[in-house]
């Protein structure tokens, strides 16, 4: 259906500092952290642009960066303000096309005509910035595999093309990190097979990258031709939206199963909230180390949507259906949509809001850093 199609990437640039900026112009040209507080283990959630120049980034402790730059302005972000720019980036998209498929709340994939992928990039592009005052980068091409890639090219607040037929030219000479799925364990693969740019990966030897990463040397090859298999799926036509992560070495511990759990309940939340739907059917999945695989699922009598509610019932299910470890791989699923209001994704009230921040955070972070990290970061804080 969609093959016809070119897709964008949109994503607004330094999302929450820059709203901060737009609301509060005497912060022009300040480096601005919004995030955490300094005590404690608060993290950089966005900084703006003047702050990156300081070495700054996202998901960096804010103790660190203060000590990076001690005259940035922290601000601890309001989540409500975000969301309502957000909806409104939104209702600008749904201008011009009904197919939208939401990443999270800066970012969302759209296909449009073929050969109209510029043209609209371009009208995007000023209208966010005209209606709204914030700025945005595009990029466009024939996946979402390109037009991600352009899109990082293209930043801050640009329009960005990566076709096909200029792989080559374009991305073969960038490093391999641009490629999604490369995190520190496979990046360190790579560099030991000598692979540091796109174009030495797209040259290796597809048996050898097989042998050592698995069937993900089989994808990392084909995203180093420009090959992308990943369907343009809108969430409303998803009848369950589920994740999983498979474990690098078995787990033996219940609380890091729970923690885990934790973090696949925040990615299945917010991709449930963004499409307005609530959910009835929690399915667990769980992978012992002799990979036996079950699944048990908990049907409620009232449905759901908060990243707690799903990580609660999870829970339960894991804990009554665990027996013993180690364990391989869990996975979270919801299912049983029913219509809920946009109430569940934009709601308000003040004990919703810290629940709110930690989750838009998180989700900026898995976005950002893939799930890879932020696993690894829990775990290695819980061997200390
Ligand atoms: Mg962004």
């Amino acid at each position: 259906m969609m093959r016809n199609c070119d897709i964008l990437l949109c994503d607004l640039d330094a999302f929450f500092a820059s709203v901060e900026l737009l609301d509060n112009p005497s912060l022009q040209g300040k480096p601005v952290l919004v995030g955490g507080s300094p005590e404690g283990r608060g993290v950089v959630s966005t900084c703006s642009y003047e702050a990156r120049k300081y070495g700054i980034r996202s998901a960096m402790p804010m103790k660190k960066a203060l000590s990076l730059c001690p005259e940035a302005v922290v601000l601890k972000g309001r989540m409500e303000r975000y969301k309502e720019l957000s909806q409104k980036v939104r209702l600008i998209f749904e201008i011009f096309t009904p197919d939208i498929e939401v990443v999270s709340i800066d970012e969302a994939y759209l296909a449009v005509k073929k050969q109209r992928g510029l043209d609209t990039a371009k009208n995007i592009h000023m209208a966010v910035r005209k209606e709204l005052g914030l700025p945005i980068s595009v990029g466009v091409s024939a996946n979402k595999l390109l037009a991600k890639i352009a899109c990082e090219k293209a930043k801050p607040n640009n329009v960005g093309l990566l076709w096909p037929e200029e792989i080559k030219a374009k991305l073969w000479p960038l490093p391999v990190r641009v490629l999604p799925g490369i995190g520190p364990v496979t990046g360190n693969k790579l560099s030991n097979l000598k692979i540091a740019t796109v174009s030495d990966l797209a040259n290796h030897p597809k048996d050898n990258l097989m042998r050592i990463l698995g069937s993900h040397g089989e994808i990392l090859y084909g995203y180093a031709h420009g090959l992308d298999n990943r369907a343009f799926e809108t969430e409303q036509e998803a009848k369950s939206i589920s994740e999983e992560t498979t474990f690098p070495e078995d787990i033996h511990s219940r609380e890091i199963i729970h923690d885990i759990l934790f973090e696949l309940a925040t990615g299945v939340g917010y991709r449930l909230r963004s499409t307005g739907n609530t959910a009835r059917t929690i399915t667990l999945k769980l992978r012992f180390n002799d990979f036996r695989t079950i699944t048990r699922s908990s049907t409620l009598p009232d449905s759901i949507h908060s990243d707690i509610d799903i990580y609660k019932t999870a829970k339960g299910l894991f804990d009554r259906h665990c027996s013993k470890p180690p364990w391989r791989l869990v996975g979270v699923q919801t299912s049983g949509f029913e219509q809920g209001s946009q109430i569940s994704f934009f709601s308000t009230g003040p004990e919703q809001e810290k629940d709110n921040i930690l989750t838009a955070t998180r989700d900026k972070l898995r976005e950002k850093y893939g799930s890879e990290v932020l696993f690894q970061g829990r775990r290695l804080k819980k061997n200390k």
